[in-house]
């Protein structure tokens, strides 16, 4: 049966895509059918054909899946962010869990036995909404020239009006309706894209979710912001409650963010005059109150707490309750005495670096950007951790550099790279230093099986793995995995 674009095929969804697309097929042709629900029976619409393939969108759920759930959102389908809203969450780590282990069975070619022996459970969130400490919200007009602020429609820059994102801080609907009655006030003009006229192009809110601290920083087209004390004044206006959203007595206990006053303590504003997709300008400028704000993560078998520093600029994991739960658990994969000498790859600002200098002798961090070593510098000072020194550089560089000039030692490394995994220099030497133990935290389970494969047919064995979900509603899954040396110690 040929198929072609717009027709209409009723399809059973039986498997999930790495999109968080269902995946059905018809007399033998493979249908993507984005937004549908795996146990879904529905109306396709091919929005695509190919010969022995197609994509498709859901035009009707038939026969809704157990496993299909009331979105929270009514943007979901338009907005992209959240892939697989519509699955209930139990599911979407079921099929986390899965991703990962398909992959390190395909791409890792390790033994399905194994893998189920490595694999630990999925570590889901108590609460999988209203978890991102940080947001980006586009100003603009809609067709009927009404000034909004929301979200990007998938893959456009067509603004959906929506201030009340579901992962996002309940705080952030007042804060984006003090903004835009402040702009409406006093006639301060969104920014266009395509003239490059208007001044507001942005507004990026951040919260310490331990602080309770928030930051508004305005993005503008310009030097100046017009009537500026009305805006602190606006937002200086806001009180928010003291919200208690978890069950007592969730898995971890009430966090404690949950307990604390939120309140706005940093108002600045961007310069960004560039016609750019670059969300942010370089220049930023406070308007009212501190340059930053501040947050803490704990080390949760501890209790130990490390506090960051947090300006409009600065890197920091968007999801603070679950970061602490994966860094704890890479932290006890390490299971360091207070002997040990640490490498932590792909550091950023340091936050696994100085969760490990607590345990460790010494720890070494190496990052590529200039201000996140910086910043992880200035962490490690207001926190008094002096056992951790930071390289800016490529790790694929420094590393090799100082091992073979100064013969440096490790008896853990700590890798944490983007995407695109760890570049093959790197692993070969960190195989060449022979570190008793590796511990690899990753944000792609692909690019983290292909490394795994190197490092197990390298000497290491693979010991641990767990994936940890940092992203509640959308496809991307965290891991973190232990290998071990086989052999005896090097001679150093
Ligand atoms: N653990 C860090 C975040 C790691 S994200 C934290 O919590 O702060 C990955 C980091 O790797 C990013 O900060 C990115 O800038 C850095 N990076 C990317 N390529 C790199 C390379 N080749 N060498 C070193 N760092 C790199």
């Amino acid at each position: 049966m040929e198929y072609k674009k717009n027709d209409l095929v009723t399809v059973q969804i039986e498997d999930i895509g790495h999109d968080g697309e269902g995946i059905g097929k018809v007399e033998g042709y493979t249908l993507f059918v984005k937004d549908a629900v795996i146990g879904d029976c529905v109306l396709a619409k091919i929005t695509k054909a190919k010969k022995n393939y197609g994509y498709a969108r859901v035009e009707k759920v038939v026969t809704p899946s157990p496993f299909r759930v009331e979105p929270k959102c009514a943007f979901h389908r338009q907005c992209g962010g959240c892939q697989i809203q519509a699955m209930s969450y139990e599911r979407q780590l079921a099929f986390k869990q899965d991703k990962v282990r398909n992959n390190l069975i395909r791409i890792g070619k390790f033994e399905e036995d194994f893998v189920d022996s490595v694999m630990e459970p999925i570590v889901g969130m108590d609460e999988p909404w209203h978890y991102r400490n940080k947001a980006q919200f586009p100003v603009g007009y809609d067709k009927n020239g009404k000034l909004i602020t929301g979200f990007y429609a998938g893959r456009t820059h067509d603004i959906i009006a929506n201030t009340d994102c579901a992962l996002g801080v309940t705080e952030n609907k007042r804060i984006l309706e003090a903004v835009l009655a402040y702009m409406q006030e006093n006639n301060v003009k969104a920014y266009d894209e395509k003239t490059g006229k208007g001044l507001l192009r942005h507004i990026l809110i951040r919260t310490g979710f331990a602080s309770g601290e928030i930051m508004v920083c305005l993005v503008i087209n310009g030097k100046k912001l017009s009537a500026e004390e009305k805006l602190i004044e606006k937002l200086k206006g806001l009180v928010f409650e003291r919200s208690c959203k978890a069950p007592v007595g969730t898995v971890g206990g009430l966090a404690e963010s949950e307990m604390t006053e939120k309140k706005i303590v940093s108002i600045s504003i961007s310069i960004n005059t560039e016609q750019t997709n670059v969300i942010m300008g370089k220049e930023i400028r406070t308007l009212w109150g501190s340059d930053y704000i501040e947050d803490s993560i704990r080390i949760l078998e501890t209790e130990d707490k490390v506090t960051f520093r947090i300006s409009p600029l600065s890197f920091y994991q968007v999801n603070p309750r679950q970061t602490e739960k994966l860094y704890s658990l890479a932290l006890s994969y390490a299971e360091l005495t207070g002997e040990e000498t640490v490498w932590d790859l792909y550091c950023g600002i340091g936050t696994i670096s100085l969760f490990l200098a607590k345990k460790a002798k010494q720890v070494y961090g190496v990052e590529i950007i200039p201000q996140a070593i910086e910043d992880a510098k200035e962490n490690a000072r207001i926190n008094g951790i002096t056992n951790a020194e930071f390289y800016v550089g490529k790790a694929e560089e420094v590393l090799p550099e100082k091992y073979e000039k100064e013969g440096i030692y490790a008896d853990v490394i700590v890798v944490d790279p983007p995407r695109k995994g760890c570049d093959e220099k790197c692993l070969e030497t960190m195989l060449a230093m022979q570190p008793k133990k590796i511990v690899y935290v990753s944000c792609d389970s692909a690019t983290l099986a292909r490394d795994l494969r190197i490092l197990v047919d390298g000497g290491y064995e693979l010991k641990k793995v767990r994936a940890v979900d940092q992203f509640g509603q959308t496809v991307h899954v965290e891991c973190a995995v232990l290998l071990q040396r086989r052999g005896a110690a090097p001679a150093h």
